[in-house]
């Protein structure tokens, strides 16, 4: 396998993403699916996702995988220990449908801990296979076809394929660089009331971007001015470097209207695992479940309970992890900016964006392959992240993660210094 030529095609790994409005009504859902994240090759064939063929390329050429966001080395040990604790406990057979009771009291005391939310454990909390299927399930359950889904562009992968999939409309509100904020009133003018859903992320993949506190509260503005539901994926909650996470449950009018979705797997550093959830209000878990019990049923019984220990650790477990990512985001950004790229500082999260143009390269799938053939470096083009015709605003900027080991960070962080551009 190896990166595709410049010249855009079907099959360029900058295609990932495209437009759901591009897909045709004759098609089956699963090619509206692969079409809206731009995997449908020319051939028919759904091709795997950027992530899956970046990490292959990176094993195959023997190259350091700073693509694929997961980290290399083991979360903490008491979480799985737990886990394995609970195999020779016995807890092997299907979980109640909402979750083990100890994980959802578990989330419900996470939630008032950090963010003095208070969520019933038995009617505000759902236990999902992942955030991918409490963001899966909430989607199905809230956007009907010919809805609108308003997205901040780039977006994670699955958002597009999701809103394909439920035969919605994506629509994009562009993060520019540097600092990858949406426009308030960019905001104000995609929302509507063909807005089914507002789907936001913070913590943001792939630009590590927070959104300020103003930002959320006009998404529950709109919302409530235009009757939409918010789904705020807030996987990296914990992983900011510079400031406490403000989750869109904290703001007023959220209740009733917003899904909270997290996930063990960045805060755990168990991205096997596929342990997420949502906390929102009672009729909203009802409608997400109704879907989420006919997608896997259940999941994951012995990683619940290791889950909730997790969930309980104390603060410095989570200060720490945050300080870990923190010195390695600054080791590459260090390296990145002594060839000459321009990186951004991102406020949490696992990756940084680092921009290409100052130095002449204004073609990130064309850097990413000189990249991996020149320094033995993998990082996934931003373009990769966006609608087909938003590409070219894009197009000079490149995610790298930096949630690997230190010694991983550091080994990729000497090879990219070697970059002659
Ligand atoms: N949302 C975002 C923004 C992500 O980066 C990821 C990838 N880990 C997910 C959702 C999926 O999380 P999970 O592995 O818990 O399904
Ligand atoms: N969240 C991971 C990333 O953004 C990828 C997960 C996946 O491979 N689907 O790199």
């Amino acid at each position: 396998m190896s990166l595709p030529d410049a010249s855009s095609t079907a099959s360029d790994p900058a295609s990932i993403a495209a437009s759901s409005s591009a897909s045709s009504s004759a098609e089956l859902p699963w090619q509206r699916t692969a079409r809206a994240a731009g995997l449908l090759g020319a051939d028919g064939v759904a091709r795997p996702t950027i992530f899956a063929e970046m990490s292959a390329l990176a094993a195959e050429r023997d190259a350091l995988n700073l693509g694929q966001g997961f980290p290399d080395e083991d979360g903490p040990a008491e979480v799985l220990e737990a886990a394995r604790q609970a195999i020779s406990d016995g807890v092997n057979q299907y979980p109640p449908g909402r979750g083990i009771p100890v994980l959802r009291q578990a989330i419900s005391d996470h939630q008032k801990r950090f963010r003095g939310l208070d969520w019933d454990a038995d009617r505000e909390v759902l236990v999902t296979a992942g955030a991918t299927e409490a963001l899966s399930a909430s989607l199905l359950a809230f956007v009907d076809r010919g809805d609108d889904v308003v997205v901040i562009e780039p977006f994670y992968d699955s958002y597009a394929a999701l809103v394909g999939l439920a035969g919605g409309r994506l629509v994009p509100v562009p993060a520019r660089a540097p600092d990858f904020l949406p426009d308030p009133d960019e905001l104000r003018a995609a929302v509507t009331d063909r807005t089914a859903v507002i789907l936001i992320n913070t913590p943001h993949n792939p630009t590590g971007t927070i959104l300020p506190d103003a930002t959320l509260q006009l998404i529950v503005e709109l919302a409530e001015k235009h009757d939409a539901v918010i789904v705020s994926d807030e996987v990296y909650e914990h992983l900011v470097f510079e400031r406490r996470h403000r989750s869109i449950g904290e703001f007023p009018g959220a209740r009733g209207r917003a899904i909270t979705v997290s996930s063990a797997a960045k805060t755990f550093s168990v991205t096997g695992w596929k342990i997420g959830w949502i906390t929102a209000a009672p009729e909203l878990v009802d409608a997400v479940l109704a879907v989420k019990q006919f997608l896997t049923y259940v999941g994951g019984a012995p990683f619940q309970p290791a889950v909730a220990v997790g969930l309980g650790l104390p603060e410095a477990y989570f200060r720490g992890e945050a300080e870990k990512l923190r010195a390695r985001r600054d080791e590459l950004t260090a390296a990145l900016e002594s060839v000459g790229f321009s990186v951004n500082r991102p406020g949490g999260s696992y990756f940084l964006v680092a921009d290409g143009a100052p130095i002449g390269l204004h073609d990130g799938v064309v850097t990413a392959r000189r990249l991996v053939d020149e320094v033995g470096v993998v990082g996934i083009p931003i373009s990769a992240f966006t609608v087909p015709e938003h590409r070219a605003d894009f197009a000079s900027l490149l995610r790298f993660t930096f949630a690997k080991s230190a010694a991983t960070v550091s080994a990729a962080s000497r090879q990219l210094e070697s970059f002659r551009p």
